[in-house]
């Protein structure tokens, strides 16, 4: 690993393109100049603030943090004033990095302000000082998806670790291109988005906002990559039979990864069918960065994630703690991590850090899987949500919404499980209809998943919905479903 870390004087030559964002970018040397013109005035600084918006500004200012060896917390500008105040509270930034003239809402002005020119041209290249590799580099708040978002405190080694991992699962080069449309405060868009083509020496192009004609025209136009979360490859599936364009254009790509949640299989095959061309499937959390992907050079395959990444220990364990033994693509798990990749503590949060992670130094993701002969894992879901326990059976919520999605009358699919006084808990189904007018009957639903899975696995209520409550990042919050009547 290299000491410096980012190390933008690496890339050869200074002039390659580094960053570009809808029609502006930067060079290596310009990033280099325009971070470390920066990065003084936040040498001083505990800890920084980055109004994380789409823009060239957030990646000037996130590297200029990672230069200058000061922890800095990407926020999400579409968050409402009640999070923002609690998350300003709890990491307790000296300052607040944004774009110029940007109007900041009312629980981040008493923040002291400064502005990021990303304009080319002016500052001098400044080099990281001797900053330990497990000082922490980013502050990033979990999506909050099961529960109110905590604060990963993730140190510089995680971030250079994963991303030398995920370089030789994907045979990820500095000739790599990468087109981008995710936000920059999750893991995701920031640290495999943003700063993984950084660590190669490749580019970024990101599109500003996700659209299927900037995708086409970007891998047309040379891009080699397409990093996604699964609403987007679903768009691109619903695209594909209309636009032969985008086929041509996919098929082109070196690498179609998917990430942040499940992949539908639907989709996946869809995809493959109109393109020729397999995403793969990457997981990853918050606290661990980047835990198993399918590699470029192995066989990709419907509904996995992958193997562990290089420096990744994984194992899955019973409900007692005690690891599985058999790899036989049924026995279901927790599945528990250890590696230079895991963060070092939830912020303010001892308690939840120790129960996070076991006595020998496994971190317990909470999410539960099974692993093929092999070696391929696959997420049956979360613990917390996902997994039911009906009738003496454990059933996963996923392999349940797949079925689901194939049924041509559904849109959008979640399963969850309620008490039930006979089974325990019961199979329930929330459905968006592709047609509202047409909705698929319980029965017609019920049948269609005993078809395909277990008879125990069908639904036995189904809930009709308009859309399915989302995250920003596409993550269904199950938590958060409710009848709409
Ligand atoms: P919170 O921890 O606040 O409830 P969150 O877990 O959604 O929110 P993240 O850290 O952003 O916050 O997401 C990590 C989770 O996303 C993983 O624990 C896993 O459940 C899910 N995930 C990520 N990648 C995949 C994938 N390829 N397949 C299935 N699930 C995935
Ligand atoms: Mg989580």
């Amino acid at each position: 690993m290299s000491p410096l870390f980012p190390d933008l004087s690496r890339p050869a030559p200074p002039d390659r393109p580094a960053l570009r964002f809808g029609d502006r970018g930067l060079t290596y040397a310009e990033l280099a100049a325009a971070a470390g013109a920066l990065a003084p005035r936040l040498r001083e600084a505990g800890r920084v603030a980055v109004w994380a918006t789409p823009t060239l500004e957030t990646a000037v200012g996130v590297v200029a943090a990672l230069l200058a060896g000061v922890p800095a917390v990407p926020l999400n500008p579409k968050s409402g004033d009640s999070e923002l105040g609690h998350i300003v509270k709890d990491s307790a930034p000296t300052l607040i990095l944004t774009a110029p003239g940007t109007e900041l809402p009312a629980a981040l002005r008493d923040l002291a302000r400064v502005e990021i020119d990303a304009t080319p041209g002016g500052g001098a290249p400044y080099t990281v000082g001797d900053v330990p590799d497990i000082a922490p580099a980013l502050i990033v708040y979990t999506s909050g998806t099961t529960g109110p978002p905590k604060g990963a405190v993730i140190p510089r080694r995680a971030i250079a670790t994963t991303l030398d991992a995920l370089a030789d699962a994907w045979q990820w080069t500095a000739d790599d291109v990468l087109v981008h449309a995710l936000p920059l405060f999750h893991v995701h868009g920031l640290i495999l988005g943003v700063l993984g083509p950084l660590r190669r020496g490749g580019s970024v192009r990101h599109l500003g906002r996700f659209g299927t004609e900037g995708v086409a025209r970007e891998l047309t136009a040379g891009a080699t990559m397409l990093f996604g979360v699964p609403t987007m490859y679903h768009r691109v599936a619903e695209a594909l039979p209309g636009d032969p364009e985008l086929a041509k254009a996919l098929a082109r790509a070196r690498l179609l990864v998917s990430g942040s949640a499940a992949l539908p299989v639907h989709d996946h095959e869809r995809i493959a069918a109109a393109t020729g061309r397999r995403v793969i499937e990457r997981y990853g959390m918050t606290e661990t960065l980047m835990n198993t992907s399918v590699r470029a050079d192995g066989e990709p395959r419907a509904g996995t994630v992958g193997v562990p990444l290089p420096g990744v220990e994984l194992r899955l364990v019973e409900d007692d703690g005690t690891p599985l033994t058999a790899d036989d693509g049924e026995s279901v798990g927790e599945i528990q991590v250890r590696g230079p990749n895991l963060f070092t503590e939830y912020l303010n949060r001892p308690d939840a850090t120790a129960a996070a992670f076991t006595a020998d130094g496994w971190f317990r993701t909470g999410d539960m899987a099974v692993r093929d002969p092999d070696g391929y894992v696959r997420i049956v879901g979360r613990k917390a949500t996902d997994l039911i326990k009906s009738g003496g059976y454990k059933i996963g919520a996923g392999e349940i919404e797949n079925a689901l999605l194939e049924h041509p009358a559904v849109r959008e699919a979640a399963v969850t499980g309620e008490p039930d006084p006979d089974l325990g808990e019961r199979v329930v189904a929330w459905i968006v209809p592709a047609d509202p007018g047409a909705r698929p009957s319980p029965e017609e639903l019920a049948a269609h998943v005993a078809a395909r899975l277990a008879p125990h696995k069908r639904p036995r209520t189904v809930h009709y919905l308009g859309s399915l409550p989302r995250n920003d990042m596409g993550k269904i919050m199950k938590r958060a479903l409710k009848t709409d009547d």
